[in-house]
């Protein structure tokens, strides 16, 4: 039998019809006596405001039970939709994550059932949200999260410079050689990733899934523990029974040279290019970014040419001056016809309120970690004072301890991140104001809210193609929402 929670409130807004609790229960009762389901548990919020779900502490414990892969619940049973949020827009959020988890939404009152297909108008606009959340998601972590999807796959098994046999890493010679020049050409010669990536791309060598060498792959190569002979298990590296490639001196060296290189980036990047990602190569596709230009001419330029080489694809400039005054020109002109700032607002607004909460949960558990790992510092210490552990076992768990650290030290930041990201109240006026007079506004804010605002809009940005610079002009803006039907619906 399928099995189905409830969740009641009242309201504490007098104004609002107000349903008794025990009213709720005894509906909901009924309801899966009726439809043949097993009602797990009711969650009783008792008396609440609805105006949002973080503070309702009894609801978000109901969320995370029900979308927790483990539960096997498969539906949610309210006996009004406004006992989940006031906030339409709140609600239509929940409602969507609950379907994408294959989870039912029954309100009772206003005959709402997610199994029934006319329910699907009301995804249609929450597609207009996810694409929106999807865009102000890969804002500025874009490389960190590619990074991190990178070293994900390598759980999967396909690891460069090793084959898998019998879930067991064997050294594939030819390809270990390469892992040793890239090791070799950054930490000794200095090279930079790009440069790496060119030659091998040069070289005619491919990646494990037969792609030319970018810069995020080389990288990945560069941080990547396994060439030491360590192996990543439950989010933590521990020694591995496989053969290491690199050396101990030759890792520390390269770390080293990460950490100095990462800072030197961070300062001289100049962000500047707010149409980076969104302008597609008129050749292969891939999102052109800031080009490699003198001080007098800017360009974008091909990204897989930027990061591997000729050998990838061409450079295919396209002027920055003429591409970003285009671009402004014809986003100022379609947005002036209809009224979005109210629904990009409430949209902005729902998403914060719904997942910020959890973030800053995680990250209470990872500072909690943290301090236990401190704590177990103190222990080993007074352990090795009273000669109850050696020199060389210290040593080890200390070293242990640092890598854990590290790794929580980096969830956190990541998480910290996202909670930036989402966090639009100063995203919400920029969007506000920027429609009074869009062109004046832009010029005032700065390049990172600029790239903000353009990626909460714009999906791609399509380029003619041309042998000349002269010739690629702009040949299409696709918008991150359909502008038509978001009239309609407005
Ligand atoms: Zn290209």
């Amino acid at each position: 039998m399928p099995k189905a929670v409830g969740y009641v409130r009242v309201s504490t807004d007098k104004q609002l019809d107000n349903t008794s609790i025990e009213k709720q229960i005894e509906e909901i009762e009924k309801y899966c006596e009726r439809e043949g389901l097993t009602l797990v548990q009711i969650y009783n919020e008792g008396a609440k405001s609805a105006e949002n779900i973080r503070y309702r502490s009894v609801f978000k414990q109901m969320y995370a039970d029900v979308l927790d892969k483990e539960s096997n619940i498969d539906y949610v049973i309210v006996f009004k939709a406004d006992r989940i949020s006031r906030d339409n827009l709140e609600s239509l959020y929940i409602f969507k994550r609950l379907t994408q988890a294959k989870k039912h939404l029954i309100c009772l009152a206003d005959n709402i059932d997610t199994r029934d297909p006319k329910a699907k108008l009301l995804y249609q606009i929450m597609s207009l949200v996810s694409e929106l959340e999807r865009d102000m998601i890969k804002l500025r972590t874009t490389s960190g999260m590619e990074r991190r999807a990178t070293e994900g796959k390598h759980n999967g098994g396909k690891v460069f410079g090793y084959t898998t046999k019998n879930k067991e890493l064997k050294v594939v010679p030819e390809e270990a050689k390469v892992v040793k020049f890239i090791f070799k050409k950054y930490a000794i010669d200095q090279w930079g990733y790009r440069k790496i990536a060119s030659h091998l791309n040069v070289l005619g060598k491919t990646t494990k899934n037969n792609k030319h060498w970018s810069i995020t792959a080389v990288k990945t190569i560069l941080t990547n523990r396994i060439y030491i002979g360590d192996i990543k298990w439950r989010n933590e590296y521990r020694k591995g029974k496989h053969s290491a490639i690199i050396d101990m001196e030759l890792w520390e060296q390269t770390q080293k040279m990460l950490k100095v290189n990462s800072h030197i980036q961070e300062k001289v990047h100049p962000g500047n290019y707010p149409l980076s990602g969104l302008i597609k190569c008129p050749e292969c596709g891939a999102p052109m970014v800031q080009g490699n230009s003198s001080p007098k001419y800017k360009y974008y330029q091909c990204s897989k040419n930027k990061n591997s080489g000729k050998k990838a694809c061409s450079s295919n400039l396209v002027k920055k001056e003429y591409a970003e005054h285009y671009v402004y020109e014809q986003v100022f002109y379609s947005l002036k016809s209809i009224n979005i700032v109210e629904p990009l607002l409430k949209m902005l607004h729902s998403f914060a309120m719904s997942e910020i909460e959890p973030l800053e949960e995680k990250i209470k558990a990872y500072q909690l970690e943290l301090r236990q790992l401190k704590e177990k510092r103190k222990e080993l210490i007074s352990w090795k004072l009273k000669d109850i552990i050696t020199e060389v076992i210290l040593k080890e768990e200390m070293h242990d301890i640092q890598i854990q650290e590290n790794l929580t030290l980096k969830h956190i930041d990541n998480l910290q991140q996202q909670i930036r990201l989402r966090d639009k109240t100063h995203l919400s006026s920029i969007i506000k104001n920027s429609f009074q007079d869009f062109k004046t506004f832009f010029d005032l804010i700065d390049d990172e809210d600029k790239k903000a605002l353009l990626r909460s809009l714009i999906k791609e940005i399509h380029v003619n193609k041309g042998e000349k610079t002269k010739d690629r002009t702009i040949k299409e803006i696709i918008y991150a929402f359909d502008l038509d039907y978001l009239s309609q619906v407005i």
